[in-house]
């Protein structure tokens, strides 16, 4: 049997079975249902999101004899003859390799017939960006005055490309990236059914660096499978075909550099090289990561220059807010410089991990651009002036103004009434090693938990930024801490995770004090259990 690429066979064939585009799904649905139909659709989005397939289903469902609720039936003749490949009425072409103003006179000279035994003559026209200005011109014509049987839907990655006066004449649709989790759940579901084993990290892998393009997952999976056929699909396997470095491994570099963990970075030098991937590439790759995470720091919308999927654009988010610019800059210089080097030197390692001792021991590195970061650093110390004063300063009274406002006196928070297994959290915050990520690892650290009444009870992570904590609740994270204080503390916990800003505004209260009742709880607590 010829073999068959996994897109092709996993190709939705309905629209129930189009993943991660259900509002435009449902919109074209009940187009097919009222018979309320366009003469152009333009379908719009990255590639691997579904465009095609969709266009395809919906050429079909408007032919269909015997729709069911705005779905093609695929059995009826026309169906059939779709599916088959010998349809006369609904052409697909593709504009890379036929992108000419002949190409186009042709598809004119085809439109004026009318279809066979079907309402519509529907032509997809694929990357239409391609086509040459001659051909946009011919094209404009047939959809100035389409004749009532035609129907044109014409899907681009780029629709910046396609002229104005042939936008404005289409029924727009933008296909989102498709959610990793979405992506993850159809590998799975794949692998399941062909009775595959596998690793969920090789699959959520797999789906990261899809990046929100079904069909390069679906590659990726394809060339996975073929090279280890009827073996165990593991992480370790993907990394090694696509000869790639687990990105987390950036994650992981940087959140040492920022804590200065020397020994923790020459030991993942050591693992890299032990898995024989190749140094220079760990510092570009690295150098890419945190020149990523400097524009989502500096730009408010970064997604044009970026292009990245929501859920990975939300994680970026969330370790940039842990970084300073100063940071950043400072590391991309030096290794940038590194990565020069490294260009004539044979030994790539050692000079990897003097970088790496540099980085993290700022008082050996002489350079004047580290002179300058340090003082930059003690300035904004005092800038900031002391950080822990107990009495929140108080803003004096203009004069001649009006008198400011008291705030009113809430009376302190009363800890002592939380649930115990509350209490149990909350005391052993500190001590608990969630080892997920790194930067969730870091945010964490630095969380409070805390109790809110609401919702039945809820064990409140209070997260000092709000793109981290907007990252985790959103993220896979948000269940595995859950998994992870199920299995510690023997009890399902009803978690939700806020930003320090958000808890200001939702109580009306200063993190400060959500801080010394942290404090004063966890002393009581000590002091219970010394009394013991
Ligand atoms: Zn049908």
């Amino acid at each position: 049997m010829a073999y068959t690429a996994l897109y092709r066979k996993l190709r939705p064939q309905t629209f129930a079975e189009v993943i991660g585009q259900e509002a435009i799904v449902q919109t074209l649905k009940n187009q097919v249902r009222s018979g309320r139909l366009s003469h152009a659709y333009l379908f719009t989005g990255t590639r691997g999101t579904g465009k095609t397939s969709t266009a395809k289903i919906f050429a079909r469902a408007v032919n269909c004899l015997n729709p069911q609720d705005g779905e093609p039936c695929n059995q009826c003749e026309n169906c059939r003859r779709d599916l088959e490949g010998r349809d006369l009425n609904i052409m697909e072409i593709d504009a890379a390799s036929n992108n000419g103003v002949d190409n186009i006179r042709e598809l004119r000279e085809d439109v004026r017939y009318q279809p066979a035994g079907a309402r519509y003559k529907i032509y997809i026209i694929d990357e239409v960006h391609m086509l040459s200005t001659g051909a946009f011109n011919a094209l404009l014509k047939t959809l100035e005055e389409p004749p009532a049987h035609a129907m044109f839907i014409l899907a681009t990655t780029d629709p910046h490309k396609v002229p104005d006066t042939i936008l404005s004449r289409c029924q727009r649709y933008d296909f989102r990236r498709i959610a990793g989790g979405d992506i993850q759940m159809v590998l799975q579901t794949y692998l399941n059914k062909e009775g595959i084993a596998f690793e969920e990290k090789a699959l959520r892998f797999i789906a990261k660096t899809a990046d929100g393009a079904l069909r390069d997952a679906h590659s990726i999976l394809d060339r996975c499978l073929a090279f280890y056929l009827g073996e165990e699909l593991t992480l370790e396997k993907v990394l090694r075909l696509l000869g790639a470095v687990d990105s987390g491994v950036y994650e992981k570099i940087t959140a040492h550099l920022l804590k200065k963990e020397i020994t923790a970075l020459l030991t993942e030098t050591d693992e890299m090289l032990m898995q024989g991937r190749d140094l220079q590439q760990l510092v570009l790759g690295e150098i890419s990561y945190l020149r990523d995470l400097l524009i989502v720091k500096t730009m408010p919308q970064p997604g044009k220059l970026l292009d990245l999927a929501e859920e990975n654009l939300l994680a970026l988010r969330a370790a940039a807010e842990l970084c300073t610019e100063d940071f950043l800059m400072y590391i991309i210089k030096s290794l940038s410089q590194l990565e020069a080097d490294m260009r004539y030197e044979s030994n790539k390692r050692i000079l990897l991990e003097l970088e790496w001792i540099k980085l993290c021991r700022p008082e050996v590195d002489q350079s004047e651009a580290n002179i300058l970061r340090r003082l930059t650093e003690v300035e904004n110390r005092l800038a900031e002036g002391p950080v822990h004063s107990a009495e929140p300063a108080r803003r004096p009274a203009e004069k001649g103004g009006e008198p400011v406002k008291a705030q009113p006196t809430l009376p302190p928070i009363e800890t002592a009434a939380f649930p115990e297994d509350i209490k149990a959290v909350i005391a052993a915050w500190p001590g608990l090693h969630f080892a997920l990520n790194p930067f969730v690892d870091i945010a964490l650290e630095k969380a409070m938990p805390f109790y809110a009444e609401a919702g039945g009870g809820t064990l409140l992570i209070v997260i000092d930024s709000s793109a981290g904590a907007d990252y985790i609740e959103k993220s896979e994270y948000k269940e595995r801490i859950a998994e992870f204080l199920a299995e510690k503390f023997q009890k399902n916990f009803n978690l939700q995770i806020i930003s320090v800003q958000e808890y200001e505004n939702r109580h009306k209260r200063g993190a400060q004090e959500l801080k010394n009742a942290v404090a004063d709880l966890r002393r009581n607590i000590d002091f219970e259990i010394e009394m013991r």
